[in-house]
């Protein structure tokens, strides 16, 4: 099919999938009010690939591929392409605000990067290597959305999988015949999955335990398979209120649970089979995690940007920007972007091509920096917009249509600014309350202390693997020694 149209995606979710939403089955998820708005914005992304100003960061002709293809889906092999992808992120990013924080190229480069890595998967065996290098030509040459689950639901921690009261509620293999595997149970958190094309299922975290065969499966199904459910959370979307939601109008990503009833994976999409030690060593071996990282501390830049800026125009705003307290606030904002920015210009920097495939990756603890503070920075910027806001975070009025009412003029008055009139000043606040104060808000907030994994275990990961612990450690013995 080759680079999509946002009307191609569109159609190609009329697919009959089973996607449940306040306990009734979705007809046609294109049509059903709650996701609307976010298919919207995930398809203007495609059309982006078509437009001439961004046509060249966003789609490459791949060598490996044999036509164009979305940039995200490029396996790097130089620095220049490296660098590219990067602009493609933010390119992506920044027409949403950094806020679609599951759009195609998170996991469309988690997908080249396991493709990139497909001696790993060889070690399997070469049918199961085959079958994920083949299923990568597909999403590109296709330009297909995957959405991806990983966890098990929140059983017991201190009981194994197989251990549990019902063993069979966490995803697992029941079956096998010549046609492919048999799973029964359930994944979550898979943000988008009602409007995806795809699900990537690989179980994370890394620590599956002799007798967690059953679990230890890596696959990838299309959305409509039969027997996969799709249970959605509460849409966070105010519908057509655009000025008054000016974010949770339009980028509600749905996050679901996803139910697997006895579902058949062909055998030409199973990547991992019954196999703890190879599944424990996914996340590390392939890669997978430099390529990603890139991607989301890109995506993350724009979004704390965004947020520096509208902290910036509240504080014009009230007549405080130079201000000593106030410039304070604004420059530790600014550091914080500026961090999240760093990351990924010296993992670039600092890259390097791996001998095995050819393929260049960026340096690891410069992109793990910004998965470990991105949870801190982003709480810290969000209280800059409530301590900047104040109370007049909650003095606006019901919606900005108010200002051609009778009441018009009152509402102008009462929310008027140092430089700036009432109406553009409210305009502000309405977009600091979406993103300081409501369910869509709250949302995010959880999503940036979650979405790379729980934080203390990346940061005992980080320990763990530190490539630079010995100069250091050599550093300092030397000190002592000379003393
Ligand atoms: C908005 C949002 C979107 C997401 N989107 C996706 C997605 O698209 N795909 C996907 O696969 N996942 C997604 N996730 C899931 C995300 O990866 C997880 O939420 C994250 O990894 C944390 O895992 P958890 O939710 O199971 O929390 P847990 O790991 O259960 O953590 C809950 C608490 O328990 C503590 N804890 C956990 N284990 C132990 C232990 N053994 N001993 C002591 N304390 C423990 C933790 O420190 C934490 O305080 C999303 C999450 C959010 C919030």
């Amino acid at each position: 099919m080759g680079i999509r149209t946002g009307q191609q995606f569109i159609a190609g979710l009329r697919d009959d999938r089973e996607v449940w939403y306040n306990g009734q089955r979705v007809a046609d998820v294109t049509a059903f009010p709650e996701f609307r708005a976010s298919i919207e914005s995930l398809a203007k992304l495609y059309d982006m690939q078509h437009e001439a100003e961004h046509l060249d960061v966003l789609v490459v002709e791949s060598g490996e591929i044999g036509e164009p293809i979305g940039r995200a889906y490029e396996i790097p092999r130089t620095l220049e392409q490296l660098c590219l992808k990067r602009e493609a992120y933010a390119t992506w990013a920044k027409s949403n605000c950094g806020m679609l924080g599951r759009s195609p190229d998170f996991l469309n480069v988690m997908m080249a990067s396991l493709a990139a890595k497909r001696s790993f998967f060889a070690e399997g065996s070469a049918e199961r290597a085959d079958a994920l290098s083949n299923y990568y030509r597909y999403l590109a040459k296709n330009d297909l959305f995957m959405t991806h689950a990983l966890l098990d639901p929140q059983l017991d921690k201190g009981k194994l999988r197989h251990e549990q009261s019902d063993p069979g509620i966490c995803l697992r293999a029941v079956d096998k015949n010549a046609d492919g595997i048999v799973l029964d149970g359930i994944k979550r958190i898979a943000t988008a999955a009602p409007y995806a094309d795809e699900l990537l299922v690989w179980p994370f975290p890394p620590t599956f335990q002799p007798g967690e065969e059953d679990y230890a499966n890596v696959f990838a199904i299309p959305m409509n398979t039969p027997g996969l459910k799709t249970i959605c959370r509460p849409s966070f979307a105010h519908h057509g209120a655009a000025r008054d939601f000016p974010l949770s109008s339009r980028f509600d990503e749905i996050d679901a649970t996803v139910v697997f009833d006895n579902v058949l994976v062909p055998w030409d999409r199973v990547f991992i089979y019954k196999d703890i030690p190879l599944l424990n060593r996914m996340y590390r071996d392939t890669r997978m995690r430099e390529l990603t990282a890139h991607q989301t501390n890109a995506r993350l830049e724009v979004k704390l940007g965004f947020i520096y800026a509208l902290v910036h125009r509240m504080a014009e705003a009230q007549g405080i920007a130079t201000k000593p307290n106030v410039m304070e606030m604004l420059g530790e904002a600014a550091m914080r972007v500026e961090v999240l920015r760093s990351t990924t210009r010296s993992a670039e920097a600092q890259a390097s091509v791996d001998p095995e495939n050819g393929v260049i990756y960026p340096d690891l603890f410069a992109l793990q920096a910004g998965r470990a503070f991105g949870p801190i920075f982003y709480p810290e910027l969000i209280k800059m917009v409530r301590q900047m806001g104040g109370g007049a975070l909650v003095q606006v009025p019901v919606s900005m249509d108010e200002f051609d009412s009778p009441i018009g003029e009152d509402i102008e008055k009462a929310l008027r600014g140092a430089s700036i009139d009432g109406r553009r000043k409210t305009q502000l606040l309405k977009l600091a309350w979406d993103i300081c104060g409501s369910e869509f808000g709250a949302r995010h907030e959880l999503y940036e202390m979650n979405y790379a994994g729980d934080r203390s275990a990346l940061l005992a990961g980080v320990e763990r693997e530190y490539g630079r612990k010995q100069d250091w450690l050599d550093h300092l013995d030397g000190f002592l020694e000379g003393l």
